[in-house]
């Protein structure tokens, strides 16, 4: 990213949440259900599959995070009455994670059972590395419940990841791997993005050769590049992995791997807590000065003109 882009991105929580919203129009279905369901009703017709976020990092309260359990609940009633293909995504914090672990375990297990009922899953994303421990934690104790429609995602980034994949081994997890979009020291996490890809690619192999299931998740056109090379020699069905992408993001990329028969799932989230997510998907456009820059000009023009 140039250093004009960077600064942009230092700047953000500086600007206007109006602006915020408009430019990330794009990453977000919208902020009802109903804007998810139309959203996974055009993927799946483009051969898509889904996962659907529901909103809700920035709760601070366990009515709050009850309220998630409760929109999870209505969105797989909705997936069922709708026949959508799609899964979902939840964030441990989403649940009231910073409330208390006991509380997030049973508002997780809730919408695992809820899941489980109507043949649904559960992939539970990972968050800042302040979370990583009781994350995996929440993952192995509903596993060891014997809940087995759920799972886990691992960020190339932190240098633990190897070790956490030797950890989970046993439980052969069903595993997304991204790069990890948190800002983390470099005690725990490689900051040369070299490094990251290097690891990505480790963790990919690794976790192929021990037989999981892997959403690889990326965007980066070396890596899936490095992706279809793995899947390939692992001699892997189109069934046995498959590529995640992000709503929004570089969508000729995800029909390419379409045309070419790979799996793919999108990311959609929803819903009204749409800022912490939104100011991460514009952190990472490598256009973002520019947005803001045309933005803050058509708004100029705009109030001149009027
Ligand atoms: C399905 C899915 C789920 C994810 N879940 C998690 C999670 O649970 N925890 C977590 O920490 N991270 C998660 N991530 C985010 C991930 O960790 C990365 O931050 C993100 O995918 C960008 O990394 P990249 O591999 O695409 O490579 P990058 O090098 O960042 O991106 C490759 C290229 O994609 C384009 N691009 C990337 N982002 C944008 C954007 N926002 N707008 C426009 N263009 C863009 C750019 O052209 C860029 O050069 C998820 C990503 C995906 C795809």
């Amino acid at each position: 990213m140039a250093i004009f882009d960077r600064a942009i991105v230092r700047l953000l929580p500086a600007v206007p949440r109006p602006v915020v919203q408009k430019l990330s129009e794009r990453y977000i279905a919208g902020p009802e259900l109903k804007d998810a369901r139309e959203t996974v009703r055009r993927l799946n017709a483009e051969r898509k599959l889904a996962t659907i976020d529901v909103l809700g990092e920035e709760i601070r309260t366990e009515e709050e995070a009850a309220a998630i359990v409760r929109a999870y609940q209505d969105v797989f009633a909705d997936i069922e009455r709708c026949a959508l293909d799609s899964g979902v995504s939840v964030k441990a914090t989403a649940l009231g994670l910073k409330l208390g672990l006991g509380l997030c375990r049973d508002n997780l297990r809730t919408v695992v059972e809820d899941a489980a009922s109507r043949g649904n899953f559960v992939r539970i994303d990972m968050e800042d590395s302040s979370t990583t421990d009781d994350t995996l934690q929440l993952y192995r104790e509903l596993r060891a419940e014997g809940h087995t429609n759920l799972g886990i995602v691992l960020q190339s980034m932190l240098r633990r990841t190897l070790s956490d994949i030797e950890a989970l081994a046993k439980l052969a997890p069903s595993v997304r791997l991204c790069k990890g979009i948190y800002v983390e020291p470099p005690e725990i996490a490689y900051q040369d993005d070299r490094a990251v890809r290097a690891s990505f690619v480790r963790a990919l192999e690794t976790l192929l050769d021990a037989g999981s299931y892997v959403g690889i998740a990326t965007h980066d056109e070396w890596l899936l590049g490095e992706g279809r090379r793995l899947v390939h020699e692992h001699g892997l069905e189109r069934d046995e992995y498959e590529f995640q992408m992000l709503l929004g993001v570089r969508p000729q990329l995800g029909d390419e791997l379409v045309a070419d028969g790979h799996r793919l799932r999108i990311y959609v989230p929803f819903g009204r807590h749409w800022y912490a997510y939104s100011l991460r998907r514009l952190q990472e456009n490598p256009r973002i000065a520019g947005y803001i820059a045309a933005d803050t000009l058509g708004r100029m023009i705009g109030r001149n003109g009027s």
